[in-house]
């Protein structure tokens, strides 16, 4: 998770995040959606920063960094488990029994929710209540991600707020691609076939083992 580079090609994300925070206004629910690799998770991690770094979200800061290795224990994630294609209903429920607890620590808490249009609706509108109603009176934030906005159901859309996260250029992408010391060609080619530069520097990384196979 690159969130600085993230951050970066959604500037636009970050600083109105950013102003609404100084402003106090910032919303309970938030739907990010938009292409895998526009940098939604990195996003969410960022918001938390922003939420309780002391210098409004520097993302270098102890406090920073310790939500950017996901040891902050106000912020709880959820995602695609890596041998499954879904959000389940089990990690759903599992992330509102941890929040009914009572926090050690004060302070908002956020959640976030990456993959919600893969879930289920019934595990969609499970959340629905937690939105609504946060436990324990803890003050909450819930972030919620998607790649594909119509599969997020209704009641929870219409309570978010939505950000649209762009898909990055080609031009951006291969200069993404040349920073993480690739070619220039492999970098061209390999906007060619994804616009998504983390897939691509995975694929590349792939490629390069095939070769060190060959040669050894
Ligand atoms: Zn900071």
């Amino acid at each position: 998770m690159n969130v600085k580079r993230a951050v970066e090609n959604q500037i636009e994300i970050f600083n109105m995040l950013k102003q609404t925070k100084a402003k106090d206004r910032l919303s309970h629910a938030y739907l990010f959606y938009g292409e895998q690799g526009t940098g939604k998770k990195e996003m969410a991690y960022a918001l938390a920063c922003i939420m309780y770094c002391k210098n409004g979200g520097c993302l270098e800061c102890d406090v920073c960094k310790t939500i950017l290795d996901g040891n902050h224990m106000n912020v709880d994630y959820i995602g695609i488990l890596n041998n499954k294609t879904a959000i389940s209903k089990e990690q759903v429920l599992d992330l509102q029994d941890e929040f009914s607890k009572t926090s050690l620590v004060e302070g908002t808490r956020i959640y976030i929710v990456d993959g919600i249009d893969t879930a289920t609706q019934a595990a969609q509108n499970s959340l629905l209540k937690f939105i609504e109603e946060p436990i324990n009176q803890t003050p909450t934030i819930g972030i919620f991600l998607a790649n594909e906005i119509s599969n997020v159901v209704n009641t929870i859309r219409s309570r978010c707020i939505l950000e649209h996260f762009s898909s990055i250029s080609k031009e951006k992408e291969i200069d993404i691609l040349e920073e993480e010391g690739l070619e220039e060609l492999d970098a061209i080619l390999l906007a060619i076939i994804t616009n998504n530069p983390t897939e691509a520097i995975e694929l590349a990384k792939d490629e390069s083992k095939k070769r060190s196979h060959k040669t050894t």
